[in-house]
């Protein structure tokens, strides 16, 4: 199997297919509840699968760029344990993104970036938040 990451415990065909391109879409499907963070350009939320209850943690990066104003945009998503998840729900936050960033950091995750002054967003598996 190696490394390549074709293979883990989350999710299923549908919500965490093996290709990048069908994760993207998939993604498109899943249940948002409300944000965790809701900052014009920076937004983290858990998302649902309705198939499998899998839940994902996703990320949303926007830098500004005053110049141009062809801000580059960075999305990141990776599936969450269920005490991750809840954990991340709580008020109190007992598990930041900070924390996860440590914690998962060699989970597979899915990662769109759009940097400035490219035509095509890139798609492609990566690990952690
Ligand atoms: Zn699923």
């Amino acid at each position: 199997m190696g490394n390549d990451g074709s293979k883990d415990n989350f999710g299923c065909k549908g919500c965490w297919p093996p290709s990048a391109e069908a994760a993207w879409e998939a993604r498109g499907q899943l249940r948002r509840e409300d944000p965790l963070i809701d900052e014009s350009h920076y937004i983290v939320a858990v998302l649902t699968c309705s198939a499998c209850a899998q839940r994902f943690i996703s990320i949303f990066t926007e830098e500004i760029d005053w110049v141009d104003g062809d801000d580059p945009q960075y999305w990141t998503l990776m599936p969450l344990t269920q005490q991750e998840a809840t954990d991340l729900g709580r008020r109190d936050g007992s598990l930041s993104v900070a924390a996860l960033k440590s914690l998962a950091s060699d989970r597979r995750s899915l990662r769109r970036d759009y940097p400035k002054g490219v035509d095509e967003p890139r798609l492609y598996w990566a690990t952690g938040v």
